[in-house]
């Protein structure tokens, strides 16, 4: 919380929104929107702080489900190399690295509709082993049963994500094979078992504004909100059914981002997918919308790294620290220690869909 944060004048946290507030919201000037989402967000966050998130990928493609945006179901031609389950060894490896290179939570996620009997004993040797280690642990890795949840919260995994994508009236459009139900309870099992959650939805999916507020009805209106919101932009790959939709006005992404930030003050609201795509303009907007969390990619440790350095860099022209590191006065140390910071994600664009 903002250590100058005035409590007297804090928004309240409501859990009793209503579809015409939001769409009111919605409806709002931009640079109204923008305004009362900057000032929610300084009353509850230090406005120049951002998390960085790293992600793994334990296991990747063949997954038996629909969603229309991802190019890990096996139903679609995306000519994405499927992957098996990752040994607990290296996965684990994977975590000592991150940990060595700064990062202090570390993100699973699995291409499943849900995990098997099989599966639960390697996930959570891996929470285990991760645990161990001094870090933070979180999941994605499909629907959970009351059983499974428990079994991961007893194992020590404090964070699960699974998220609801879009409106429960637009849903049918994007998925299947799991209906909306099939999310909620999860997620109400993820509760029951004292894990915190991580739920948000994609944007630009070609659904109309009333069904990005629908979503973020649905987050806002939870008896306890979301740790975590990712917000994502569709990433349109080839061979997916959304492959050629008509990409979304950018300034309705932020104000997507800037409701989420108004209906939520104490979420984390990350920006996900599609970051690769935004020009630093956008996302420096985000961050004015209240955005405070991003994802880093595995591609970026095994290429030449200009992202890493264009990310940093950013960071470093518009004044913002990496939330929970020490903020360095000489600003060579502060910019070696946001790289470092960095190298420490680990995702890719393939993943960045894959979120549940
Ligand atoms: S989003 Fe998840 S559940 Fe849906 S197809 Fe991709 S990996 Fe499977």
């Amino acid at each position: 919380m903002n250590a100058s944060m005035n409590l007297s004048s804090a928004p309240k946290i409501r859990n009793d929104w209503t579809r015409s507030e939001i769409a009111e919201l919605f409806a709002l000037p931009f640079s109204d929107l923008m305004f009362q989402a900057q000032s929610t967000h300084r009353a509850f966050f230090n406005p120049n702080e951002v998390q960085v998130s790293t992600l793994c990928s334990i296991k990747t493609g063949a997954c038996p489900e629909d969603c229309a945006y991802c190019p890990q179901s096996a139903r679609y031609d995306t000519g994405l190399e499927r992957e098996k389950l990752m040994a607990v060894e290296k996965v684990i490896e994977e975590a000592k690295a991150a940990k060595a290179s700064g990062a202090t939570r570390f993100c699973m996620g699995a291409a499943w509709r849900s995990p098997k009997g099989k599966d639960m004993p390697y996930v959570t040797s891996m929470v285990q082993g991760v645990k161990s280690l001094g870090l933070e642990t979180c999941m994605t890795l499909g629907m959970l049963d009351q059983e499974q949840a428990q079994t991961l919260a007893d194992a020590g995994l404090d964070y699960y994500n699974h998220n609801l994508d879009t409106s429960p009236e637009f849903y049918g459009e994007i998925i299947t094979t799991r209906t909306y139900q099939d999310r909620l309870t999860t997620l109400d099992n993820v509760r029951s078992a004292g894990m915190k959650v991580c739920c948000g939805g994609i944007v630009g999916m070609g659904e109309a504004e009333s069904d990005r507020a629908g979503l973020l009805l649905q987050l806002a209106n939870m008896s306890e909100h979301p740790e975590s919101v990712p917000i994502n932009m569709l990433v349109k790959v080839e061979g997916t059914p959304l492959a050629n939709q008509v990409d979304l006005d950018p300034f309705d992404f932020i104000r997507t981002v800037a409701v989420a930030r108004i209906l939520m003050p104490q979420s984390h609201v990350r920006l996900s997918a599609g970051r690769e795509q935004m020009n630093d303009q956008m996302q420096a907007l985000a961050f004015l919308a209240g955005a405070n969390s991003i994802f880093y990619g595995e591609k970026l440790l095994t290429t030449a790294n200009p992202e890493t350095n264009k990310d940093m860099q950013l960071f470093q022209r518009l004044g913002i620290n990496a939330e929970g590191y020490e903020v360095h006065q000489d600003e060579a140390e502060q910019v070696a220690a946001i790289t470092t910071q960095l190298q420490a994600a680990q995702m890719d664009s393939v993943f960045y869909n894959a979120a549940k």
